[in-house]
């Protein structure tokens, strides 16, 4: 599932080929991806729209809009978004097509249809509950300690949790915990001081490392221009790609569910305690 450094990139790398562009046509080969308003209304005060600005929100593609309303795309599990692809005939799997003019145009591609679009005035209205951006400056240690009073949560579990923090998912939950040597199910209300500063480190550098990647491209995360992610390649222990020992001990990794989500952890370098 594309988290927030794969989305991130999808930003960066859309921004300059978009910004600017009027849309000059929806197609809706999926209606289903729509979730607000209808899809008569969503076509029809989307089309002559420009795109003035691009912004991410947690997993949440913000796309500004010269009428001043916002068309906002979550990817969920499977979606990509492709800028122009090279073959230009829309795929089983191609949901949505924005036309943007000039030969540009933006394929929504989603195998398990679970990703969403929404047209809406307010952002607030589909964002207002997520937690705090990771890699804003107004993300501190202390706003972490701060959230972690009295969540009985497993550690895992807060962290791939949107209205704990926004933007982290099954990889870089397991990632950042690796880093910060804090083993997957020990409570959120538990960790140290010196536990969340160094959480709080790891969240920041595991999600900037990657984006400097553009993502992971584990599953079916794509570029907009077509092109995967690396960073997968420097995964320490996520997805169990970094191999079966671990890279710092060379104790073999071990796998738990941790609220359904497969976790890997090194039982020596994360201690339970
Ligand atoms: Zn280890």
């Amino acid at each position: 599932m594309p988290e927030l450094p794969e989305v991130e990139t999808i930003k960066n790398e859309l921004t300059p080929h978009i910004i600017g562009r009027r849309v000059t046509g929806v197609a809706l080969c999926w209606e289903g991806i729509v979730r607000k308003p209808s899809v008569e209304e969503f076509r029809s005060r989307l089309i002559g729209q420009r795109i003035t600005g691009l912004g991410r929100r947690g997993k949440y593609l913000i796309f500004s809009l010269s009428s001043g309303k916002a068309l906002i795309i979550h990817l969920k599990m499977t979606g990509s978004l492709l800028l122009s692809p090279a073959t230009d005939v829309p795929n089983k799997f191609t949901r949505a097509i924005l036309h943007l003019g000039n030969n540009c145009h933006l394929y929504f591609r989603d195998p398990r249809k679970f990703g969403a679009m929404w047209l809406v005035e307010d952002v607030d209205s589909v964002v207002r509950k997520l937690g705090p951006e990771p890699l804003e400056e107004n993300f501190t240690p202390q706003i972490l300690s701060e959230r972690l009073v009295k969540r009985k949560t497993p550690i895992k579990a807060l962290l791939f949790d949107q209205g704990f923090i926004a933007g982290i998912g099954n990889m870089y939950a397991d990632e950042a915990i690796f880093s910060a040597g804090i083993h997957p199910l020990r409570s959120g209300e538990s960790l140290s001081q010196e536990e969340i500063a160094r959480l709080h480190r790891a969240i920041q550098q595991v999600l900037w490392s990657a984006i400097g990647n553009k993502g992971a491209s584990v599953d079916t995360y794509f570029r907009p221009g077509g092109e995967l992610g690396t960073a997968h390649f420097e995964f320490r222990v996520a997805h169990g790609l970094g191999g079966k020992f671990c890279p710092v001990c060379g104790t073999p990794i071990e796998r738990i569910l941790v609220r359904s989500r497969g976790t890997y952890f090194c039982p020596k370098c994360q201690p339970i305690k």
